[in-house]
């Protein structure tokens, strides 16, 4: 006897900070658990607005009802293992900020449903098929990669992981679709109700062209349908196995139909190389906080590499390089120069290693130097050496593509891959021994070596330093301190030995007092602060360090930074400059 999970959730557009949810069971065990899944990154903790009703309908209410076991855990008496568990999620309503596009929203006009935080799952019986029922105005229309039924409004999930992993968007929604590699694809868009008009033609024709050289790599998406579910009024992102929620908004589009191209070639790409090729158990049904893992640097970095080079390849990108300025803005060389440059510029650039710097995701600098959140550049340039390394033992025959299949391939059967599957897999493509880049550049700190990357296109990778300065050539004021929240505020986090503020003595968990002048309460404050201050002045900052009040007077001076350049090596074979051709176009 299979057990039933069904759904009915009640979404009102009067009640924009509230939804009721009961959850139909049957041919289950008298007493279940009750679970809300924690997604390792975003986690909304909407456990804090869960009111939980009655439990009726089973063979003794008098004897049913719920129990908390822990923060995210609940214990459900269910006599003849059957009954309505009812619920409402009392949120605070939007606030009208611009919101993330992946938050749980109630408005007049629409809802955005983050499944985690709306469907509590049943973790005994989590295999089991369940339908979700939308209870919402007739009006609005329904978008969601869960399976449709006979009625649009019923929708069913194979299990309580894919049920969990598709948000559900309602609304006057605007929907166009188009078919690639054996998936339907739907672009669902939710304006504003004063949306800007923009040109719909091109920026579904853009997605569509995006989507297609996403399949170039991949030959074929995890699931046969698959949504974009694009929000006006948002930013941010989402992704999912079959869908992803993004922030563009009208107005932006309405200027370039191919904004935010970049942030949703990133998100497309996630579907592959983070959910479904996912480093060790990142992204698995869980109720409890998964440990951390070391493979961040690929599903962001190498991602975002990606996010760089599918437009060049959708021909999206109109700052196409001459043949006399390869490195002119906009082209894929001064994108690497610049990313380059950054990284010469960080103070954990050498320190930290990509593996450590995922390995410390979510924890702060102030008890853990290694939270540098630097994988996303390490990744980027390290999926920019990888494909050097693989092409050139491979003469051009293999690339990171072929890299990216394997670790495909490898992760259908929905299970994690370990660092040292990566770099398994990774030699195996390239037919070379590749532990001693592993070794060096992803579990050690590096430096990250892009000069052989650069070489076999025809260049070299020239690092010097020049003066920081503005558009017009104004030196920039040394800005280089951060600061990390904490309980009630926040504390200094100086990190560069070579700013005037740790020059002048500041450090690290500092407590600011004052600050030129200015008392502020969030770093944002701070920030608004430091952007205010010119070449020449002098900050009065007063910090408690230890117990004790400490003071200082900064001078604020312009400063020096790294810059890398590709300059053309001095002769560039004709097979080097036909390799740079084809790596500006995205190849
Ligand atoms: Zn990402």
């Amino acid at each position: 006897v299979r057990p039933v999970v069904a759904y009915h959730v009640r979404v009102d557009s009067a009640r924009h900070g509230a939804v009721d949810v009961t959850l139909h069971v049957e041919n289950a065990a008298p007493n279940v658990r009750l679970a809300m899944k924690v997604h390792q990154e975003y986690d909304a903790r909407f456990w804090r607005y869960l009111e939980l009703g009655p439990v009726t309908g089973t063979s003794d209410d008098r004897a049913a009802g719920v129990t908390r076991r822990d923060t995210t855990l609940w214990e459900v008496r269910l006599p003849g293992g059957r009954g309505d568990i009812h619920y409402t999620l009392r949120f605070p309503a939007d606030s009208g900020r611009v919101r993330a596009a992946w938050r749980t929203v109630v408005r007049d006009d629409g809802a955005l449903l983050n499944p985690p935080d709306v469907l509590l799952y049943l973790p005994d019986f989590a295999d089991a098929p369940a339908t979700v029922e939308l209870d919402a105005p007739r009006s609005w229309r329904v978008a969601t990669s869960l399976d449709a039924t006979d009625s649009p409004r019923r929708r069913r999930a194979p299990n309580a992981a894919t049920l969990l992993d598709a948000p559900i968007l309602l609304g006057a929604l605007r929907e166009w679709t188009f078919r690639d590699g054996g998936t339907t694809f739907a672009v669902d868009y939710w304006p504003l109700p004063d949306a800007a008009p923009f040109d719909t033609t091109a920026f579904v024709d853009a997605v569509r062209r995006l989507s297609h050289a996403a399949l170039g790599v991949f030959g074929s998406l995890p699931s046969p349908a698959y949504h974009f579910l694009v929000q006006d009024g948002a930013d941010d992102a989402l992704e999912h196995a079959a869908s992803v929620t993004i922030g563009v908004p009208s107005a932006e589009l309405a200027r370039d139909p191919r904004a935010r191209l970049g942030e949703i070639a990133h998100e497309f790409f996630h579907t592959w190389n983070l959910v479904a090729i996912h480093p060790d158990t990142y992204g698995e049904l869980t109720y409890r906080r998964t440990p951390p893992t070391a493979g961040l640097w690929l599903g962001e970095g190498v991602t975002l590499h990606y996010a760089d080079v599918l437009p060049r390849r959708a021909g999206l990108v109109d700052t196409a390089p001459s043949p006399s300025n390869t490195t002119a803005a906009g082209s894929r060389a001064a994108h690497l120069a610049s990313l380059v440059s950054r990284y010469v510029a960080a103070p954990w650039a050498g320190r930290v290693s990509p593996e450590a710097a995922s390995l410390a995701f979510g924890e702060s600098l102030l008890t853990n130097p290694n939270a540098t959140g630097g994988y996303y550049l390490q990744g980027e340039l390290l999926g920019e050496a990888l494909d050097a390394l693989v092409r050139d033992s491979t003469r051009d025959r293999r690339t990171l593509d072929d890299v990216m299949r394997a670790l495909y391939a490898r992760s259908r059967a929905g299970r994690g891959v370990s660092a040292r599957e990566i770099e398994s897999t990774a030699s195996a493509v390239c037919g070379c021994r590749l532990d001693r880049f592993f070794a060096t550049q992803v579990r050690g700190p590096g430096p990250i070596d892009l000069a052989p990357a650069a070489a076999r296109l025809g260049w070299r990778l020239v690092i010097d330093t020049i003066a920081a300065v503005d558009d017009r050539g104004a030196p920039v004021p040394d800005t280089r301190l951060s600061a990390a929240p904490v309980d009630g505020g926040f504390r200094l986090v100086v990190t560069n030995p070579a700013s005037a503020w740790a020059r002048a003595g500041l450090r690290t968990g500092d407590e600011v007092v004052s600050f030129a002048g200015v008392r502020p309460a969030t770093f944002g404050e701070l920030l608004g602060v430091l952007r205010r201050l010119r070449v020449g002045d002098t900050a009065a900052v007063d910090v408690r360090r230890g117990g004790a009040s400490v003071h200082f007077d900064v001078a604020v001076r312009g400063f020096d930074r790294p810059r890398a350049r590709l300059v053309d090596a001095p002769s560039p074979t004709a097979e080097q400059l036909a390799r740079r051709a084809r790596w500006l176009a995205g190849w």
